[in-house]
């Protein structure tokens, strides 16, 4: 009898610190699992039913990484995973403590690692998120930029970064048919790389050339890295209904660039390099005041430039695809956000829309988008060539080259005569295949 009451009495009791304890959050599932290499980390990502409470350690001799998740079953094979190009040799599971999850990752090598929650997007449920970044790889530290001293008689390279938009976990608009954003912009941008790496005087690069993430921050870090004249994020348009279609061009928005500028000045760190790319003014030594002024100076003067870019851009997108609106619009879109580097952001189409879904998947038509906005960039830096680079150099000694927007009534033989040149070589400056020419269509000509 005594015995029968202690255990009413106690049992409740326990029930209550169980619950406390957090052994009552009902169990979860690992439901899937994915793997994105990337040149400076690789992140692997668990698909869970719900938030989980995890930890992550790293054991030496041998290297590995171990993942310890709370109330969780596999119901996922982790050994079907393609580990190449990952740091990752093996991956053995095993529960634990009777409920809980154990993931051990043998490793080829120590990594830095970190560990985050998403939470569901269009694609995904809740996911577990385990980065292993290489050693060293500076992740989140701004590259300083070397103080340019422009050489006046110079030859050097246009750099161009060409940024496809999303990627690896994050896989952007959707259209009716599946296809994601992250899978047409990047043959695209590599088309447009290709075509802008093909011309003398011209560098592009990409800030990802694969199937993974990378931070908006980075991506701009990148182009800084690389000392960028320009800065191309090419993207896929999205909408609930399907009709609307178009391709359109963004520059940064001035209330945008205004709440960057008082980020900046915020950060007392990396401000050295701030605006190294234009005329190498450091803002190190200088009061706040000037230093905002300097800052200032400089974004207004890449927002012009990227205006002007995305306007030769749009000239020529209006020759190969309907256009969503006729100007370079502005929002404060977190790429197009360099102080120093002319940025625009270009949505290649909607992918939402049914017509423009297919024609994003096809390589013909990515090629006509590249080769637009290649023409659009070509002729831009034609006319304003950035100072020390061999278009700067051409431009003083061969002559130059002026860009003519088409009017109506326009032909190409007209625009031949009135500049004293020829329509073959009008179509040759501007890689045209015919004598057809549109309303708004930007021409490269040369002057004598
Ligand atoms: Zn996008």
């Amino acid at each position: 009898m005594q015995h029968l009451l202690t255990r009413i009495t106690v049992w409740p009791l326990l029930a209550a610190l169980w619950l406390l304890a957090g052994h009552a959050q009902a169990e979860t599932n690992v439901q899937g699992a994915r793997i994105w290499p990337a040149p400076d980390h690789t992140r692997l990502v668990l698909d869970m039913g719900g938030e989980v409470d995890h930890s992550i350690f790293t054991l030496d001799n041998p290297s590995r990484l171990v993942i310890d998740i709370k109330n969780t079953r596999l119901k996922t094979s982790l050994g079907r995973l393609d580990l190449s190009g990952s740091p990752i040799r093996r991956i053995r599971s095993a529960p634990r403590n009777g409920d809980d999850l154990r993931v051990v990752l043998d490793l080829k090598h120590s990594v830095e690692p970190r560990s985050f929650q998403l939470a569901p997007n269009d694609e995904y449920g809740n996911r577990l998120v385990v980065d292993l970044l290489e050693p060293g790889g500076g992740q989140d530290e701004a590259p300083s930029k070397p103080v340019l001293s422009e050489d006046p008689n110079g030859k050097r390279d246009i750099i161009v970064m060409v940024d496809p938009g999303h990627g690896g976990e994050d896989p952007g608009a959707s259209g009716p048919d599946g296809t994601h954003e992250k899978d047409v912009v990047l043959p695209l941008a590599r088309r447009l790389q290709a075509l802008i790496s093909a011309q003398p005087g011209f560098t592009a690069k990409l800030t990802r050339n694969g199937d993974y993430y990378i931070g908006l921050r980075q991506r701009t870090l990148l182009a800084r890295k690389e000392n960028a004249d320009l800065f191309i994020s090419i993207h896929a348009d999205a909408f609930r209904s399907p009709q609307p279609r178009g391709a359109s061009v963004f520059a940064l928005s001035r209330r945008g660039a205004t709440s960057e500028t008082a980020r900046w000045l915020a950060r007392n760190e990396n401000q050295s390099d701030l605006i190294g790319g234009v005329g190498g003014v450091s803002l190190d030594d200088k009061n706040e005041v000037l230093a905002g002024v300097l800052l200032d100076l400089s974004m207004t003067a890449s927002i012009n430039a990227s205006v002007g870019v995305g306007d030769h851009v749009l000239g020529n997108l209006r020759r190969v695809t309907h256009l969503h609106k006729p100007g370079v619009e502005q929002a404060a879109f977190v790429v197009l956000k360099s102080p120093d580097i002319p940025s625009i952001l270009v949505e290649s189409g909607f992918i939402s829309n049914p017509q423009e879904e297919r024609n994003l998947k096809s390589a013909s038509y990515r090629n006509k988008l590249a080769h637009a906005i290649w023409q659009g960039v070509s002729s831009y830096f034609e006319d304003t060539p950035p100072p020390g680079t061999l278009l700067a150099w051409q431009k003083r000694h061969n002559g130059s080259i002026a860009s003519y927007r088409i009017r109506r009534g326009d032909t190409l033989s007209g625009v031949a005569r009135r500049n004293s040149t020829t329509v073959n070589r009008l179509k040759e400056l501007n890689n045209l295949s015919s004598d057809q020419v549109v309303i708004g269509q930007m021409l490269k000509i040369p002057t004598s």
